[in-house]
C-alpha cells in the first residue's frame, strides 16, 4: 500500500494543486489528512472540498475547530485570530460541519493520526523534541503516529538505540522500532524551504519518504493580499517561515 500523507494545508489551494499533481505519479492508494485544511490561506471552501474529495481519513487542526469555533483562540496571535474570523465568514454551512465532524484522533489501519499529540489532542501542544516525543509514545498502539502542527517535517525513532531524531527526507521503517512522524505542511511550510511539503508511506518498502513540492507561490500570495488577510500571511510564504 502506498499512503500519501498531507497536512497543514491551511486554505492555500495553489500548494494543495501543486502536491496532488506531484502525486499523481506516485500510485497512491488513501490519502490521509492530519488537520488545519484552512486558516491562514484564501481558499478555505475549496481546499475543504478537495481534501473531502480525497479521503474520508481526516483529522481536525486547531484552525479546522476554530473557524467553526470548536476552539478557543484568545491565544492565537492578531493575525492568526484575524484570518480564523475571515475564514468562518468564507465557508459554507456543509463545510463547516464537516469540520466540526472531524475526529481529534484517528486510528487508520497499522496507524494513528493526530494533528497535536496523542495523549491530549485538544490541548493542541506542539512535538518539537525528543523529550515531547518522549512522552507521546506512551500514548499510541502500533508502531507509526503521524503528527502535524509544528508545519516541520521530522521523525523520532523509538528503537534498539534509544530514542533518536531524524530530519531526513527517507525514514526506513523497521520492524520492533516505532515512529512519530511530521509530513510537514503543504500550505505554509516552516523550516525556511517553502515549497509544499508532504510525505508518501509505502508499506511494502518499508519507508515514508518526505517530499516537496513548487507552487504557485506567488498566485497564493495575490490571493491572501485580495482578500485583504493579514499582508504578514503573504509575505512568509515565500520565506517558508
Ligand atoms: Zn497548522
Amino acid at each position: 500500500m502506498r499512503y500519501a500523507l498531507i497536512s497543514d494545508i491551511h486554505g492555500n489551494l495553489q500548494a494543495l494543486k501543486a502536491v496532488l499533481n506531484a502525486l499523481e505519479n506516485h500510485q497512491v492508494h488513501q490519502y490521509l489528512c492530519l488537520g488545519d485544511i484552512v486558516g491562514y490561506g484564501a481558499n478555505p471552501e475549496e481546499c475543504v472540498e478537495l481534501v473531502r474529495s480525497l479521503t474520508d481519513k481526516t483529522v481536525a487542526g486547531n484552525h479546522d475547530y476554530a473557524a467553526v469555533g470548536l476552539t478557543d483562540i484568545s491565544h492565537f496571535n492578531p493575525y492568526a485570530r484575524e484570518a480564523v474570523l475571515w475564514t468562518a465568514k468564507h465557508l459554507s454551512e456543509e463545510s463547516k460541519q464537516y469540520l466540526r465532524d472531524l475526529p481529534l484522533l484517528l486510528k487508520a489501519g497499522p496507524f494513528t493520526l493526530v494533528h497535536s499529540t496523542p495523549e491530549s489532542p485538544e490541548l493542541w501542544n506542539y512535538i518539537f523534541s525528543p523529550q515531547d516525543a518522549l512522552a507521546a509514545f506512551s500514548y499510541f498502539e502500533g508502531s507509526i503516529c503521524f503528527v502535524a502542527h509544528s508545519h516541520r517535517p521530522m521523525t523520532f525513532i523509538q528503537g534498539p538505540r534509544g530514542l533518536q531524531w531524524d530530519f531526513s527526507d527517507q525514514v526506513q521503517i523497521h520492524f520492533g522500532s516505532r515512529y512519530i512522524i511530521n509530513p510537514g505542511s503543504v500550505g505554509q511550510p516552516r523550516d525556511g524551504d517553502p515549497r509544499a511539503c508532504f510525505a508518501i508511506y509505502d508499506t511494502e518498502a518499508s519507508e515514508v519518504r518526505i517530499l516537496r513540492a513548487k507552487y504557485d507561490l506567488p498566485g497564493a500570495q495575490a490571493a491572501i493580499r485580495a482578500a485583504g488577510l493579514p499582508e504578514i500571511l503573504a509575505e512568509r510564504l515565500q520565506y517558508g517561515e
